[in-house]
């Protein structure tokens, strides 16, 4: 279906009763903010009146359930998928109102933590575009993750209050409002079954926001639940007296969704979690089966016509929640509910880290869902009869595959046996779910595993976020590549092509220059836009190895210290972004120990304007699309095995950065498609990490091996980048050395420090560069969002019929 064209006369009816409504009597009298409400709540109003798009009957509708959406600012997003930008753009400028400025008004709803919600965003709207029938179902937390400032070099985090005023593009659809049990008991029937007993009531308020399409006329609803109250909507229960009885035990309902938990690939066994996490599953369940019910549709059909995603195991508890209600309400028998329920989920593994493998605790569990609790152990007990029989006696064994076991209920366990397919998601990572994480299960079922490598969308991470490359891309192609992003290989022809090689590098060093704008405004400090352009920019953690650059960048200082006049040092721009999670004290240690050095290199006379240091704070989606288009150099330094894929990676290299990194998660990939002379590989791989630790890794007898690295070691240790304080870094210098250096940061040095030598000997040449950065944009189509949905699509989604 083609996109509308826009319609003035009905946008410009839709913002004249937005300014009426704020009581103003002509469109001038708006303020800035007040303009980009208007003109967003006006677009929000025209989408809503859209047709629905004719879907497909052979197709399944994808239900996407995830506990976080990491979807940026939309306003600037919707109306470049619509089409309607230059025409907005073009009447604003008519009121004197600048659309670009006014854009810089929305705050970024923050409703997620890192890489596995943009995922989600970007897979929305990857669905939207190829015409995927779709929901997303999420939660629509009034907090967002933390906003992240520094005093003094340590993360401060203040609340993230982004919804305090009302947010112009959710529609609450009161239709849908649903009704959600928790806690009490289960009683046996003497009829035979049994009756859940809850505690208390809390009602599910549909707020959806909408997901467009690029230029197809397709808008998919992103379903973010929010919790309020049981009101006495529910007259039967009131009158039955049951409505008092339920009435809140140990829960304020409206804070269940207040707030997003703060952890990146870590998981904490709260209560408080796992409501969010109950709630949030048995609203989308509900909708899905009122959608099929309203469809009047046997339920038997349900997974002909539905599937449902689960995006890591945070919503598992659909599962038991989908079971209950065909056991229950629907009145089937096990083998009836559990052939439905077991072509219906399909889970994508996100992380091998046992630390943030979610196990629940069986009597937490018990507590808040009786019910569900049952029907785990029930699963459990089918589940010992089938490994019993093919692996008789071999108890540790059945301990392994156990979906319940030590008091604790096995989220990913739970998911691989109740759903039809398991996807990893880098060629790497899939690889290894089969043989270290699930290798028995695989033996059981091999048809239910797969890969799916992740992907970005080019409509926010090349054409929104790098608007001057990719008009340069549409001079050079004069195709549609925005939707077709292969096309890319098209620029190849371009390399040798000096006038193409200039206006590319000229826009490089031109988004370069709109970065230094932003560093000065925003820390105060000014670096050198022909500088290298050197940056990680991922959450903080061990594995993603932040430390392993600040050695680095030690490095660096003390080779210009000790050759100041050296003209071949190359001048470099240290960037860093990164939240740590408040409780994380480990990497808040590292974030401050780069900004402790940050201050000292930055302010050292001998220095100039040769290295600078900055820690951009409050890194979130409006900071990346800043500073993805300005890097010359992206680090991907994770510990091998550890990072399931990335995605960062593949937005910086898609915008002409260059890669450096270890052989782990999509890198791999990436460097199969650009080419080994595109890219910085260094480092232990996969099976020589695992090597090492089994040989018995002591980090000491690297450092006693390695000279100049026990000098950097050192100057940390005494305090020459902390005022003299011996102990500033202490948690990070533990780590690398008496607590035995998990994630092999020494071990990996030297070697890193040499592809920095490589790094720097092509930079030395830059046509060539230039070229290198050029293949990386020409050779990373298969990186598209797009191309990953077609992928489930084939793989995954298709129809069970
Ligand atoms: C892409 C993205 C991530 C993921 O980055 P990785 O380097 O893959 O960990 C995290 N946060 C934001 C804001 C992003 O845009």
């Amino acid at each position: 279906m083609p996109q509308q064209k826009f319609n003035k006369a009905r946008f410009n009816a839709a913002l004249t009763r937005q300014w009426q409504h704020l009581g103003l009597t002509s469109a001038q009298q708006m303020t800035t903010h007040q303009w980009w409400q208007a003109i967003s709540a006006a677009l929000a109003e025209l989408l809503a009146a859209q047709p629905a798009p004719r879907v497909s009957e052979r197709q399944r509708h994808v239900n996407y359930l995830s506990m976080e959406f990491l979807i940026g600012r939309l306003t600037g997003n919707n109306l470049l998928n619509l089409g309607w930008y230059d025409d907005v753009k073009a009447l604003l400028a008519g009121q004197q109102i600048d659309l670009t400025e006014l854009l810089e008004q929305e705050v970024d709803p923050a409703l997620g933590n890192g890489g596995l919600g943009r995922l989600a965003a970007c897979y929305m709207d990857s669905m939207a575009t190829v015409g995927q029938s779709a929901t997303g179902h999420g939660l629509n937390y009034q907090y967002g993750l933390f906003r992240q400032s520094f005093d003094q070099g340590q993360q401060i985090e203040a609340p993230d209050d982004w919804q305090r005023e009302r947010y112009p593009w959710f529609r609450h659809n009161a239709a849908l409002d649903v009704e959600v049990a928790m806690g009490g008991s289960v009683e046996k029937l003497e009829q035979g079954g049994v009756r859940w007993q809850p505690d208390f009531y809390l009602r599910g308020e549909a707020w959806d926001l909408p997901v467009t399409g690029y230029r197809n006329g397709t808008t998919l609803p992103l379903r973010l639940w929010q919790a309020t109250s049981a009101h006495p909507f529910d007259l039967t229960r009131f009158n039955d007296g049951q409505f008092l009885q339920a009435e809140q035990p140990g829960i304020d309902a409206a804070k269940l969704t207040k707030v997003l938990y703060p952890n990146d690939n870590h998981q904490a066994g709260k209560r408080l979690r796992l409501m969010q996490q109950y709630f949030q599953c048995a609203c989308a369940v509900a909708d899905i089966l009122r959608r099929h019910h309203l469809a009047g549709r046997s339920i038997h059909s349900l997974p002909d016509f539905e599937v449902i995603q689960l995006n890591d195991t945070h919503p598992t508890i659909a599962i038991p929640e989908m079971l209950r209600r065909l056991l229950d309400e629907h009145q089937l028998s096990w083998d009836q509910a559990w052939h439905i329920t077991s072509r219906l989920f399909a889970y994508t593994n996100h992380t091998l880290m046992p630390e943030a493998l979610e196990r629940w605790d069986e009597k937490l569990m018990r507590s808040l869902l009786p019910r569900h609790m049952l029907i785990i152990k029930e699963i459990n007990q089918r589940l010992k009869k089938q490994v019993k029989q093919r692996w008789p006696d071999d108890k540790a064994l059945w301990h392994k595959l156990a979906v319940v076991a030590d008091g604790e209920v096995r989220m990913a366990n739970l998911c691989v046996v109740s759903g039809f397919a398991v996807n990893g998601v880098a060629a790497l990572h899939s690889s290894l779910v089969v043989t270290d994480l699930f290798p028995e299960y695989y033996q059981l079922w091999p048809q239910k595993f797969h890969n799916v490598t992740n992907g970005i969308t080019p409509r926010r991470w090349l054409k929104q976020c790098n608007p001057a490359l990719a008009s340069l891309i549409d001079d050079t192609l004069k195709v549609e590549w925005v939707n077709n992003l292969d096309a890319l290989k098209g620029l190849e022809a371009y390399v040798d092509d000096p006038a193409f090689c200039q206006r590319y590098r000229s826009i490089k060093q031109q988004n370069k220059a709109r970065l230094t704008d932003y560093i000065a405004r925003h820390t105060g400090i000014i670096v050198n836009p022909d500088a290298m352009f050197d940056v990680q920019i991922k959450r903080l953690h061990e594995y993603k190895r932040q430390h392993l650059s600040l050695l680095h960048i030690l490095h660096c200082y003390q080779t210009l210290l000790d050759n100041p006049d050296d003209a071949r040092f190359i001048p470099r721009v240290f960037l860093f972004g990164a939240k740590a999670a408040p409780g994380y004290y480990l990497a808040k240690n590292i974030i401050y120990a780069i900004n402790k050095v940050a201050e000292v290199v930055n302010n050292d006379p001998r220095v100039g304007d040769k290295l600078k240091v900055v820690f951009i704070p409050d890194y979130r989606i409006t900071v990346a699309e800043m500073m993805i288009p300005a890097a010359d150099l992206s680090e991907q330094i994770s510990t091998a095995g550890y990072e399931a894929s990335g995605t960062g990676n593949m937005k910086l290299a898609l915008n002409g950065a260059l890669t450096i990194g270890t052989l782990d998660g999509a890198n791999v990939e990436i460097a199969e498609q650009v080419g080994e002379e595109n890219i910085f590989i260094f480092g232990h791989r996969v099976d020589e990490v695992k090597a090492l630790k089994a040989a018995g890794y002591n980090p000491k007898k690297v450092r006693k091996q390695n000279k100049g690295l026990d000098a950097l070691l050192k100057s940390l240790e005494k305090g020459k980048f902390s005022g003299g304080d011996k102990q500033a870094f202490d948690l990070m210098l533990a780590s690398l050395t008496k607590n035995g250096d998990p994630w092999l940061v020494l071990a990996d040095f030297q070697a890193y420090i040499e592809a920095q030598q490589r790094v720097e000997a092509l930079w030395r040449d830059p046509l060539s560069w230039t070229r290198a950065a050029i293949l990386n944009t020409a050779r990373t189509g298969m990186f598209s969002s797009d191309r990953a949905i077609s992928d489930y699509q084939q793989r995954i989604w298709q129809a069970a019929r």
